[in-house]
């Protein structure tokens, strides 16, 4: 039975108004946490309000700063990544945006040059804008981390799978460069999600996720996380509620039920991914297949000590001898969708020739690490049978129609 609460009191429309804030104390434990829209809270006093804005008592004063349903969110990041805490954001690009900033202090940024898209343009914005100064360099090992380091760099960004071409960063060689150096690392782990690496376990200073991706995992919510020591996380919070990127409360309660299946999600789609790659493979049809999970991948054996055997992700490309026949595989695909975007539940199909990267001509797209024939497949929870069916019958389509 309902608890019973105390009624408003005052005139109609005083009590209609009042009567909506006056909610019930739940003591029982709720399996889904509550979703608190509030955007404003209230205080027995002025002199407390003041207290929760200027951080002198833990509690909430205004939806940008703090939401519980936020905190929950934040804490479960924290526990997945293994670290000290977590904060959420708009987007995966505001939590990049933030860290970097707070990393950065005067000192250039030395970031891959196998880069998400919106993180090249984040910087190039942020470069012409801001004066921020950014140096890209090929950063997979320790040893190409050490011949691009120079002393005026302060921050190394890098990707832990990198997109199209499934490159797997050796993030423990790099940490250690960064730690001797004296050189804050960050770690975009959106590809490879806590699941299957955890970077601030191998020493990085941060990292970075889109929870877009496979944390919220359904493809019904865009935000981003950070995570790392509390002083990191605090400067990363300040950034956050002063620039305005806060994530709202209904997308965190999002990203938070996504977690919960987020072990069972990346497993399907890792042997999902894995079949696909093999039977690709097994057509001789296709250039190289790019999966971590192939013995013939060259990160294969650093990528199953990386991942700890749990999988290998859910995102491969291959090459198909030209444009057209890329083209007319992806459009020939019924189960995969054609879209940008990865680590939901449903299965992708992209060419970044004429869509990501759609800009670039064949030899900016080849600096890129990609061909105008590359295909990208970004693999979701269906059936195995009906995915690997579906690319076979693409693969057979473009095949034939692909000398038109
Ligand atoms: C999607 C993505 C981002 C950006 O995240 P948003 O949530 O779209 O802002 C950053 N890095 C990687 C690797 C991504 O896949």
């Amino acid at each position: 039975m309902e608890p019973s609460l105390p009624r408003p009191e005052g005139g109609f429309a005083t009590r209609a108004v009042r009567g909506a804030t006056i909610v019930p104390e739940v003591v029982q434990q709720p399996v889904s946490p509550a979703i608190w829209p509030s955007a404003t809270w209230a205080t027995p006093t002025s002199a407390e309000v003041g207290d929760l804005l200027v951080d002198a008592t833990p509690g909430y004063a205004y939806g940008r700063y703090d939401n519980p349903t936020a905190t929950t969110l934040h804490g479960l990041v924290a526990s997945l990544h293994e670290a000290p805490a977590a904060w959420a954001s708009a987007s995966g690009t505001a939590a990049i945006h933030a860290v970097l900033s707070v990393l950065r202090g005067r000192g250039r940024i030395l970031a891959t040059s196998r880069l998400y898209g919106g993180t090249w343009a984040l910087l190039r914005r942020l470069a012409a804008e801001s004066g921020w100064e950014v140096d890209h360099a090929d950063l997979l090992t320790a040893e190409q981390l050490r011949a691009a380091l120079r002393d005026e760099h302060t921050v190394v960004h890098v990707e832990t799978i990198a997109n199209p071409s499934t490159a797997v960063a050796d993030l423990a060689g790099m940490a250690a460069v960064c730690r001797e150096r004296g050189v804050a690392l960050v770690v975009d782990n959106t590809f490879a999600s806590p699941f299957l690496c955890r970077p601030l376990t191998l020493g990085a200073t941060a990292v970075v996720e889109s929870a877009t991706k496979y944390l919220a995992g359904h493809g019904d919510v865009v935000a981003g996380v950070v995570a790392g020591s509390e002083s990191l996380v605090a400067a990363v919070r300040e950034h956050v509620f002063e620039l305005g990127g806060s994530l709202g409360p209904f997308e965190a309660w999002l990203v938070v039920r996504g977690i919960q299946t987020l072990p069972l999600r990346m497993r399907a789609a890792g042997a999902n991914a894995l079949a696909i790659a093999r039977a690709l493979s097994a057509t001789g049809v296709v250039g190289p297949v790019r999966y971590p999970g192939l013995e013939d991948h060259p990160h294969h054996l650093l990528s199953r000590e990386l991942f700890g055997g749990r999988g290998y992700g859910g995102v491969l490309s291959f090459d198909l001898p030209h444009r057209a026949a890329a083209e007319v595989f992806a459009d020939a695909c019924r189960v995969f969708a054609r879209a940008a975007s990865l680590g939901g539940t449903h299965s992708l199909v992209l060419h970044p020739a004429s869509t990501s990267h759609r800009q670039l001509d064949d030899a900016a797209l080849a600096a890129a690490g990609l061909g105008p024939g590359t295909v990208r497949l970004a693999v979701g929870i269906e059936d195995e049978d009906d995915l690997v069916a579906d690319v076979r019958q693409a693969l057979a389509t473009a095949t034939e129609g692909g000398s038109r």
